[in-house]
């Protein structure tokens, strides 16, 4: 086994803390890669914090991992020590089931092994994620980055990127398109960048007056304060799709007021408590409320290139690990611009 080191939480209620830990031998696919940078994903604190349920202590969270290969199994064919490398939300998955086959990892039907909070695919051994110094992952769910990006911006895209990235492609949101942006954080910034680079007019929708200037920075050509009624009554009708990224629980059945006939909300904000919809709100327009969950091996790879390609990465903070605690609370208050990145250096 090879010696770890990083931060965990060992209940919901404690503050996260250093903790040693061990990573498996590399095996003949596997790549080991020293993580330099993670981002801090708002699942983080839902699961730290047991808010799903059934969290798995000790936890070492962290999903959006990136760093420089270390070393490699015998037989590993895409990556050679010195490369850049990142790990995203998956570690492992069936690989023979209908949604594996289509590249569809996220949604194995017979279990995939999340980064951390998992289990690895013996069902048994737990899964330790990137607030650490280093991972060992099959080569088959590492993934290339492009050397041009900021490797510390580019972190965030292997968890807000591809979870916003992968809805706007499969409902081919583009030119023409009206999409509204619920909720201006990790995954909601992602969302502007990537709605607007695809040729969408793209709208915020956020609870924060403060960040105006910002979603029109990044991208967005109007910007709605949800707090304010009469603003949003002014968008009654308007959109063809809202990217509902919020944390907390929040009305529906409001913003479906918002869709046009024939639109459609995509949840992609995972509040912990189940919420009440009226269905005359979905019937009475043709309107769809449907959800999308990270995304799979190849359209994660794709969406990393795409980002290459039209240099594009998350606007960040960087932290020290000690001040993880700090960033939790920032952002359940909704102070986050736009992505905090924990400094692995500071580990
Ligand atoms: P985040 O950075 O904390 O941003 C969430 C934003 O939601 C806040 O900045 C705030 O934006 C808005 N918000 C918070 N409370 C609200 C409320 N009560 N009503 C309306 N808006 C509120 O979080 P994140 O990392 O982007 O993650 C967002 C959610 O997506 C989390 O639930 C996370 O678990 C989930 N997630 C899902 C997937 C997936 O695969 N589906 C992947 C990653 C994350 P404003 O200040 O603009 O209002
Ligand atoms: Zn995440
Ligand atoms: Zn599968």
């Amino acid at each position: 086994m090879i010696a770890a080191k990083g931060y965990a939480a060992q209940n919901a209620k404690a503050p996260l803390a250093p903790f040693q830990f061990e990573r498996r031998d590399l095996k003949p696919h596997d790549v080991q890669f020293d993580i330099h940078f993670c981002g801090v994903c708002h699942s983080d604190i839902h699961q730290v914090r047991d808010e799903w349920g059934g969290s798995i202590y000790p936890m070492v969270p962290g999903h959006e991992i990136v760093g420089r290969v270390t070393a490699v199994g015998d037989h590993v064919t895409k990556f050679k020590v010195g490369d850049l490398a990142g790990v995203g939300c998956i570690v492992d998955s069936c690989r023979h089931c209908e949604s594996c086959e289509q590249g569809l990892e996220q949604y194995c039907l017979n279990g995939n092994s999340q980064t951390y909070n998992g289990r690895e695919q013996d069902k048994k051994t737990p899964t330790y994620g990137g607030y650490s110094n280093l991972i060992i992952t099959h080569e088959d769910f590492v993934f290339h980055i492009p050397e041009s990006l900021d490797l510390a911006a580019v972190a965030p895209l292997l968890c807000a990127g591809i979870t916003t990235y992968s809805p706007l492609k499969y409902w081919k949101v583009g030119p023409g398109h009206k999409v509204a942006v619920l909720g201006l954080g990790g995954l909601g910034h992602m969302a502007v960048k990537f709605a607007v680079a695809f040729g969408a007019e793209v709208t915020m929708l956020s609870t924060s007056a403060s960040k105006e200037e910002d979603a029109k920075r990044l991208g967005a050509h109007k910007f709605v304060l949800t707090k304010d009624a009469d603003q949003v009554k002014a968008v009654k009708g308007y959109f063809d799709f809202i990217i509902d990224t919020v944390s907390a629980p929040h009305d529906y059945n409001m913003y479906l007021g918002l869709l046009k006939v024939n639109g459609v909300h995509i949840c992609v904000g995972a509040p912990p408590t189940p919420a009440e919809i009226g269905v005359f709100n979905l019937l009475g327009s043709r309107k769809s409320l449907v959800g999308s969950n990270t995304g799979g091996m190849p359209e994660t790879q794709e969406m990393l290139n795409y980002c290459g390609e039209h240099n594009i990465v998350s606007d960040i903070e960087l932290i020290p690990m000690s001040e993880i605690d700090t960033a939790y609370e920032r952002m359940l208050k909704g102070d986050v611009r736009y992505r905090f990145v924990i400094d692995m250096s500071t580990l």
